[in-house]
């Protein structure tokens, strides 16, 4: 393989990053208490339309937290989406709970349609509680994740949850700005129409902190209850008394400063992300077999990630042939994630109905998306996959 050229996602760090880290330096504060963690917190709870946010050293901290306090633990379970990356099914384990994995829809998203009929043919709903009657576990939790960016059909989960007595915990690591344009939660972020939210800031995100997360809630004592876990469940800071099993797990000044920096260019980026989809939804769309996955009518993506669907019967590549083929040119291209129900942890877990997933694994490609794409960029990778079509 040649050396990458233009590579998936790489950080845009070109603001006040480097200013507001040095402030750290300067005043001392660099570890998890500090102006700007709470400076950090205050503006994300604004700009996603929450009460509350509690910032977390990772987006899978977030996602542990959020199932601790919602009380899912040993032997419950919780639908999530086979195809998601790993991260918010490994933390159902983490409480002792188990995932039950559901297909996702063409927008790759968890097909809401399809939990709708897990929940009304493979449970019974019996004094408040949903039972799922293979395993007589009772289901407690959902987590919707929105994939890439783009939202999941919130109006019909939520109504799903509130009728099963369900939580939702919305993995809005991908999806920070995305919102909704149409029904119950028209103008809502997502993130902040669930229970709780979760928010990531890997370098890989849309901004990033080196590495960060943050849990956001309406719910006063949801948002105490992960602070105090967050912090290592604190009763008395001076006598060190602990009354619960605690988590080193808020994150530090330094990280949440690169934080501030990076949320005042949030909205530029968002612009860039959409104005660069249309490019390559433009370009593509000419060749025959390839189609860029879209946002769904009822809601505006952040277009974290491009999606390519690729048809190789059409094409005459396969999205795994066309990879090689990019990274043989320097360019970096990823398939899906591979799905969670067949790897090794998770191969005796229920799975229900898992047609589309199996499809678009072996069909979508993610191109190159980072904020510093230019014009020039896209139009190379465009040649290239051009180059490879079988109608020239
Ligand atoms: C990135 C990501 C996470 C985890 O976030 P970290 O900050 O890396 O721990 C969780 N879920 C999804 C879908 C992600 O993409």
């Amino acid at each position: 393989m040649s050396d990458i050229k233009i590579p998936l996602s790489e950080p845009c760090i070109g603001g006040n990053e480097w200013r507001y880290i040095k402030d750290c330096l300067d005043s001392g504060w660099v570890s998890s208490v500090g102006k700007y963690v709470d400076k950090f917190e205050d503006q994300l709870a604004a700009y996603v339309g929450t009460k509350y946010a509690v910032a977390c050293v990772n987006g899978t901290a977030a996602l542990h937290i959020s199932l601790l306090i919602s009380g899912v633990g040993l032997h419950d379970e919780v639908l999530v989406p086979t195809l998601t990356f790993i991260a918010p099914v490994n933390t159902i384990k983490y409480v002792g709970a188990e995932p039950v994995f559901m297909d996702c829809d063409d927008y790759l998203n968890i097909d809401v349609g399809k939990v709708e009929q897990f929940i009304k043919n493979e449970c019974v709903f019996k004094k408040g509680q949903l039972i799922n009657k293979r395993s007589k576990r009772s289901v407690k939790a959902i987590i919707p994740v929105h994939i890439f960016g783009s939202p999941v059909d919130m109006n019909a989960l939520i109504g799903l949850a509130k009728k099963y007595n369900l939580t939702i915990i919305e993995d809005a690591t991908e999806s920070l700005g995305s919102f909704f344009v149409n029904g119950k939660f028209k103008n809502k972020m997502t993130g902040a129409v669930g229970q709780i939210g979760c928010f990531s800031f890997n370098g890989n995100k849309i901004i990033t902190t080196g590495g960060g997360g943050m849990l956001v809630t309406n719910d006063p004592q949801l948002a105490k209850k992960a602070r105090y876990l967050t912090t290592q469940a604190k009763d008395s800071a001076i006598k060190y008394i602990h009354n619960e099993i605690g988590y080193n797990y808020r994150l530090t000044n330094v990280q949440a400063a690169m934080g501030v920096a990076q949320l005042e260019r949030l909205s530029a980026y968002i612009k860039i992300k959409r104005k660069n989809f249309k490019l390559y939804e433009q370009m593509l769309g000419e060749i025959d077999g390839l189609q860029m996955i879209n946002e769904p009518d009822y809601a505006s993506s952040n277009f974290w990630f491009y999606s390519l669907i690729i048809d190789a019967k059409i094409y005459g590549k396969t999205n795994f042939e066309l990879m090689k083929a990019l990274n043989n040119h320097g360019i970096q291209a990823r398939p899906l994630w591979y799905l969670n129900h067949k790897q090794k942890p998770y191969k005796k877990n229920q799975s229900y109905k898992i047609e589309k997933a199996e499809k678009y694994y072996n069909q979508v490609l993610n191109l190159p998306c980072s904020i510093n794409l230019s014009e020039k960029d896209i139009k190379r990778v465009v040649g290239v996959i051009q180059k490879y079509a079988k109608k020239q």
